[in-house]
């Protein structure tokens, strides 16, 4: 059998609740029902107001972070209990890479910064080896960042590794840990122009003279 590890960033705070008249059992049938059974290893009454639900993963917990409903149909709020910093590294991107392309990249996603971009050096010299690293801090509904991430590099686009602690795989376009990038449903197919599918999987009628998809003819 797996050990249950009750971790802080599984665990979410329901607001507004009145843990008088809702009964834990009840809290947690509501939030399986989302998540799936056996996947809340905790509830504790934090006060007259609120439950503490510690989930199996930060995915289940995601997955009611945007509200959860209980019994009455209530829309109850939920928050993340963590705002732990989290150490993002880029491995061996290029010297010339500005360090504000590293944050404009994560502040785009509303990521906050919480220190300088630093340079590992090679160990005994005062050498950058390419990695940088940022403390920073997620919001809630970004449980991870991508394996790789694109910067530009003169004129083209490469995309480097990325690496952080509790990294799960999540959707390269919207961070999401329920698809990934080629099921992403806000993503833009450069075949066609339409939302939801990428371009290999595009099913647009093609040019009939060069046989090519109407945005690439
Ligand atoms: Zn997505
Ligand atoms: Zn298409
Ligand atoms: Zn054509």
């Amino acid at each position: 059998m797996e050990i249950k590890r009750y971790s802080r960033d599984c665990t979410i705070r329901v607001i507004g609740i009145s843990t008088e008249k809702v009964q834990t059992i009840s809290v947690i049938r509501a939030i399986e029902h989302v998540t799936g059974l056996n996947s809340v290893l905790a509830v504790v009454k934090d006060d007259s107001s609120s439950y503490d639900v510690t989930l199996d993963s930060k995915s289940n917990a995601a997955k009611i972070l945007s509200g959860v409903e209980i019994l009455d149909k209530k829309d109850y709020e939920c928050s993340l209990m963590y705002s732990d910093t989290t150490v993002v590294s880029f491995m061996y991107i290029p010297a010339f890479i500005d360090d504000d392309d590293i944050i404009d990249m994560l502040r785009d996603r509303e990521i906050k910064i919480v220190s300088p971009v630093f340079r590992r050096v090679v160990p005994g010299t005062q050498v950058a080896d390419g990695t940088r690293f940022v403390k920073c801090v997620f919001p809630p509904h970004v449980i991870a960042l991508p394996w790789s991430m694109p910067f530009k590099v003169g004129k083209t686009t490469k995309y480097y590794k990325c690496v952080h602690n509790n990294q799960t795989k999540v959707c390269s376009e919207c961070l999401s840990p329920e698809h990934v990038h080629k099921h992403c449903p806000y993503i833009i197919c450069n075949g066609c122009g339409a939302q939801g599918h990428v371009v290999r999987r595009c099913r647009s009628a093609k040019c009939e003279h060069c046989h090519e998809l109407p945005l690439k003819v």
